[in-house]
């Protein structure tokens, strides 16, 4: 049986982890549908920064809150700038990036808490969200992984972050690899490719070969770098779903041409 699950709040679809709703936390990755943005955004576009009307953006901001009872006051995002930057975010952040990039917290593409209530929300059309939680701490975070940060292990560093800073145990840490760029679809160049086999020299399965050239498995990589860095294979749910292949549910941008819209990934300790 899948660990993960599609919801639906009206006509917003969603996929989302049952267990954790159970021990606390909600999670939340949506899909392209139940918003008011019209193409090539159509319809559930979340990102301000790609060219979309402003305040349709923040309606369908305002209606993935809804799924946590909770407004745009209550959210919190990050630059994301393909760095490995993880940082603490605390109550009096509140509110930054929710109306504006331009609020944003500066420099992250990690963010951790243990407030209750406060929604820690990226932005997403391929790249790999990575969300975690700690049941027995009462602490979430979230990781953009795309693969920059998967080259630079923010998986690993968002591990590390939740042990020193939280007290979080590495056995008590699950995490969600959420939908994004599949194997299937994630064709690499030659010179990532030299990049990969040399970064990741002791991982299996990641790269495939067919008759045009390679392609790289991000979702794969990333589990090995959260195995590695001792969080136990068991606690680790990856959701096989691949942007780039549904266009009826996920913006991507590698199959759109770059002018897409960004669905959300969001998380909260229950208030
Ligand atoms: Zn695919």
């Amino acid at each position: 049986m899948n660990r993960w699950t599609w919801q639906q709040l009206h006509d917003l679809e969603y996929v989302t982890v049952p267990s954790w709703q159970e021990q606390g936390a909600q999670m939340v990755f949506t899909a392209r549908s139940g918003g008011g943005s019209r193409p090539p955004y159509h319809s559930l576009n979340l990102g301000l920064h790609v060219g979309d009307v402003d305040e349709v953006v923040l309606e369908n901001r305002r209606r993935m809150m809804k799924i946590f009872e909770a407004g745009l006051e209550d959210m919190v995002s990050c630059q994301q700038v393909h760095g490995n930057a993880v940082g603490v975010v605390k109550a009096e952040q509140r509110g930054q990036g929710a109306m504006s990039d331009q609020t944003s917290i500066t420099g992250l593409d990690g963010m951790i808490t243990d407030q209750p209530g406060l929604i820690l929300a990226t932005f997403y059309a391929d790249c790999i969200p990575l969300l975690f939680f700690d049941p027995a701490r009462q602490v979430v975070a979230t990781a953009h992984s795309g693969w920059k940060g998967t080259y630079l292990r923010i998986a690993e560093k968002t591990v590390a972050a939740m042990v020193k800073k939280m007290g979080s145990c590495l056995e008590n840490i699950q995490v969600f690899v959420g939908p994004g760029i599949g194997a299937c679809c994630y064709r690499i160049q030659s010179e990532l490719l030299y990049k990969v086999i040399d970064g990741f020299s002791d991982f299996s399965d990641i790269i495939y070969e067919d008759e045009v050239g390679y392609t790289w498995d991000l979702k794969a990589t990333n589990e090995q770098i959260l195995m590695g860095a001792g969080i136990p294979a068991d606690n680790i749910i990856t959701c096989p779903l691949c942007t780039a292949c549904d266009a009826g549910r996920f913006f991507s941008y590698r199959r759109d041409g770059g002018v897409t819209g960004r669905m959300g990934a969001a998380i909260a300790l229950r208030k």
